[in-house]
């Protein structure tokens, strides 16, 4: 791929339909896995906190009815129970000096001790962090009626194993689920241009060649914009296809309906020239109008021809022949000019190539072919013709090293009267190549053009070889 493709690509509707479907894809779930978290987060608080105020007030009674022991008494049945034994029990005198204290030995972690100097408020929550900050122990404090204090807690490491098995899960999941982001945002943009490129290959295969407006975007019946977008694309189509059959009806009838008058006039200047005592400027003006004639009849005759080869009606009188003699044919007659402009002709053809064509058909596709290569190539330049089997086909390549044709005119060159901007200083009608076109067409042929301005063109001929 090359620089300026890959540089055309993030421009792509396609890459930003795919960019921005994966970044909201992945967006949405990286908030609703926020969300989750931080309710997640919310609801475990809240578990913790309302099991230690439980507990703080199931204390609280049994201290007002029994003193210490009663509540040692209750704590003694915890430790059979591990749903209880994870609270720490404090009792405290009224100027916070421990009287009674109960935490489970895997406690040793926290600073138990700095609970004497910390003021022991009612309903506020106090934290004292491990001495690695990952977990706290959380307490709450309540007055006795003998002035202490009983505070309950519990630590927070379950609620942050539970809290980072999350999170760990959710890291995991993040890279999968942006792959699936992508694939999907690619999927789906595949789908929603499916339409659009179909559109743009009939519109890239109409102006490479003027036949395919016959083609028409296949309909993706989805009733949506783009169903209606191009349905009116196809009806455009189907218009500009009527109306340049009708451009080419009416030049074919004005070509026919002009040969006549055209070839009385071409017979008047004749009987006319052949009087004798004409002055001089009567000669010169009949003999002028003559030529004139002469030229009008084969531009009228071309387009006619060219009419009847695309509409199959032009009489071939096919016989099998070699291709190579038609070249050499055209050859003899081209030599000459071709030796006045100094140009290099460069033969290469293989010794058998039979195929079935009208002689005098394709001597005038060939005549055509050399004679723009010879007249479109400047002095001391080079033409070869090659000449060689391909398969079922016979192949002939004229290439020549002239003013080459701008990529924008090459599909224009087939069209009649079409003729180069560069060329116009040279003699031609314009129709050479539509007849080229037409009557290769009708032996069951193809022609192709490269070309590059300044450098040359190449017209490769194909045609149907047969066994002699
Ligand atoms: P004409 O030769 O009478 O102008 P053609 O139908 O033979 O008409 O060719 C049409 C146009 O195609 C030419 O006017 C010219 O611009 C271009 N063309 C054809 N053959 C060549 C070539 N070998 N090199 C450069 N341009 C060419």
């Amino acid at each position: 791929m090359s620089l300026k493709t890959l540089r055309k690509i993030p421009k792509t509707i396609g890459f930003r339909l795919t960019f921005w479907y994966s970044f909201i894809f992945t967006l949405s779930v990286f908030l609703l896995f926020l969300f989750a978290y931080v309710y997640l987060q919310a609801t475990l608080i809240h578990k913790d906190h309302d099991e230690i105020l439980t507990e703080l007030r199931e204390l609280h009674t049994l201290y007002q009815s029994g003193g210490i022991p009663s509540v040692e008494k209750n704590v003694v049945s915890f430790r059979k129970s591990p749903e209880k034994n994870k609270f720490f029990i404090r009792i405290a005198s009224q100027n916070n000096h421990t009287r009674y204290i109960y935490f489970p030995y895997q406690w040793v972690e926290f600073d138990i001790k700095s609970l004497e100097v910390i003021a022991p408020t009612p309903k506020k929550w106090i934290r004292i962090s491990d001495q690695y900050h990952k977990a706290y122990l959380e307490i709450m404090t309540t007055h006795l009626n003998d002035g202490g204090v009983l505070q309950v807690g519990q630590d927070t490491r379950e609620r942050e194993r539970i809290l980072t098995k999350f999170k760990d899960a959710g890291t995991i999941i993040i890279l999968p689920l942006l792959l699936l982001g992508i694939l999907g945002g690619s999927v789906l943009a595949y789908r929603a241009l499916h339409p659009i490129r179909h559109l743009i290959d009939s519109v890239q295969s109409i102006s490479r060649d003027m036949e395919a407006l016959g083609k028409r975007v296949p309909n993706p019946h989805s009733g949506d914009e783009l169903e209606e977008l191009i349905s009116l694309f196809n009806e455009m189509l189907q218009k500009i296809e009527t109306l340049i059959k009708a451009m080419k009806n009416s030049l074919d009838n004005v070509a026919h309906d002009l040969r006549t008058p055209v070839t009385r006039l071409r017979c008047m200047a004749e009987l006319a020239l052949q009087k004798e005592h004409l002055p001089e400027e009567c000669q010169n003006a009949l003999g002028e109008c003559l030529e004139e004639s002469i030229e009008i009849q084969k531009l009228l005759n071309t387009l006619m021809d060219i009419s009847e080869a695309e509409t199959g009606v032009l009489h071939l009188d096919l016989q099998a022949i070699s291709l190579n003699q038609v070249i050499k044919k055209v050859l003899d007659l081209y030599g000459f000019v071709a030796e006045e402009k100094e140009l290099q002709i460069e033969i290469e053809m293989h010794p058998h190539l039979p195929i079935r064509a009208d002689p005098t058909r394709l001597t005038q596709v060939l005549a055509n072919l050399i004679d723009n290569a010879i007249k479109f190539t400047p002095r001391q330049g080079s033409v070869s013709i090659k000449a060689f089997p391909q398969g079922k086909e016979a192949v002939m390549v004229i290439e020549d090293t002239g003013i080459g044709i701008a990529e924008s005119d090459l599909p224009r060159i087939w069209e009649r009267l079409y003729r180069g901007d560069q060329s116009r200083s040279k003699k031609g009608l314009g129709l050479g190549l539509s007849l080229v076109k037409a009557i290769i067409t009708l032996h069951g042929g193809s022609i192709e053009v490269k070309s590059q301005l300044g450098k040359g063109s190449t017209f490769t001929v194909r045609l149907p070889r047969v066994e002699i």
